[in-house]
């Protein structure tokens, strides 16, 4: 009892509201402004670009900023990667909102069915919100990255901003999700997003004729075991401390040639777990194994590792931001079961500052990334009063 009381009062004291920031030349999230950020998601939606090549939606969001006149304004930032800057009349923290540029691959070309064409537009509404009204602490980071489907841009990013002296207090960034009710605002407590990485396992032997095969030393035993090994950890019982999961994505062995045995063979799998520690003792777990096999059998082995992301890790104190901000506009808040199992470079971001990475959901449909997913337009009215809010209202603490 005694501890939910003081929850409350403490997200009570954190409120300040408008009247008490003195005069505003407040923009109202009103009718007149959204038609006027619909058309720029049509803009948006109409030129879709794939990771990397995000050319043309950078200019049109940099025409767009470029309007508000921001006191930074930087570009090319780990590609086609954007952040601009709106210093506030208090001080306060820095505190950056990600969005991102890039477009999906289908078959009929390059398509907005991730929805970054609205996460965008509401990143553009903001600009417009807070370079009118600069009654709010810190300085506020509008940032646009690239090539987020393919998890480049955001380690690229932190890259160039370590060279350029630029980090953020704050962070938080917002998917919408076709999972939910529409408007409904989705926080994960803790973990957001799994971590994981491309594993390739390189077993070789020596080939020999097909007629022969006694006479090869050959990878295929070693190969199904290394991969059965890992089918076994994924229904393993304490051995983790969390969620694991091994997927085997590719297996070649030798050449589509009917005289030989194969000398050599890979096995690439995507390993993911909730925990980053477990990542690490999953990947040491299936080296050592491969090992074992290769010296009983007589092969060489080799390992690589690609794409390797951490775990997208929420901290509560940002979270609670986002929950007061949603509360003061009596949005549903929904508490996520689950973290998500696809991995998100946002995490590069939220590995170096306070950070909360959360949900609007999109009203239940077809799933980003699927034929007939649609971006539901209300989302952006939602996002914008819930960070106008955090802006305003909710007090980022230092
Ligand atoms: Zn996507
Ligand atoms: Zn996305």
């Amino acid at each position: 009892m005694k501890a939910n009381y003081l929850i409350r009062a403490s997200l009570l004291v954190t409120l300040n509201f408008f009247w008490l920031m003195g005069n505003t030349q407040t923009i109202g999230i009103d009718g007149p402004f959204m038609d006027q950020l619909l058309k720029i998601k049509a803009e948006l939606f109409s030129s879709p670009e794939y990771s990397n090549q995000e050319k043309q939606t950078a200019e049109i969001v940099l025409k767009h900023l470029n309007e508000t006149k921001p006191d930074f304004l930087h570009k090319n930032v780990g590609g086609y990667g954007i952040i601009a800057g709106y210093k506030g009349n208090l001080p306060g923290p820095s505190v950056m909102f990600r969005c991102e540029l890039d477009a999906i691959k289908t078959e009929k070309g390059n398509e907005h069915l991730c929805g970054h064409d609205g996460h965008m537009t509401i990143l553009l509404g903001l600009s417009k919100i807070v370079s009118a009204d600069r009654n709010f602490h810190g300085t506020i980071w509008l940032l646009f990255q690239p090539a987020e489907e393919i998890g480049e841009g955001a380690a690229r990013m932190v890259k160039d901003m370590e060279a350029m002296g630029l980090r953020f207090d704050y962070s938080f960034a917002i998917h919408n999700s076709p999972k939910f009710d529409l408007n409904s605002v989705v926080i994960h407590e803790g973990v957001y997003a799994a971590g994981s990485v491309g594993m390739e396992i390189h077993f070789k032997g020596s080939p020999s004729h097909a007629a022969y095969p006694h006479q090869a030393v050959s990878p295929y035993n070693a190969l199904i075991e290394t991969a059965a090994y890992m089918q076994s950890l994924n229904k393993a019982e304490n051995v983790f401390q969390g969620f694991i999961l091994g997927t085997v994505v590719n297996m070649t062995l030798g050449e589509i040639n009917y005289g030989v045995t194969p000398g050599e063979g890979y096995l690439r799998m995507t390993l993911r777990s909730f925990i980053d520690p477990d990542l690490d003792k999953l990947c040491a777990l299936m080296e050592e194994f491969a090992r074992k096999k290769a010296a009983e059998q007589g092969l060489e082995v080799r390992f690589a590792f690609f794409d390797r992301f951490p775990a997208t890790v929420n901290d509560t104190k940002a979270n609670e931001m986002v929950v007061a901000a949603a509360k003061a506009e009596n949005l549903g808040i929904i508490y996520a079961k689950e973290p998500t199992r696809g991995s998100d470079d946002f995490a590069f971001f939220a590995t170096s500052s306070t950070s909360s990475y959360f949900n609007i959901g999109n009203g239940k449909g077809a799933d980003i990334h699927t034929v007939g997913y649609k971006f539901s337009p209300g989302i952006i009215e939602t996002a914008l009063k819930l960070y106008r809010n955090l802006i305003y209202n909710v007090k980022i603490q230092n």
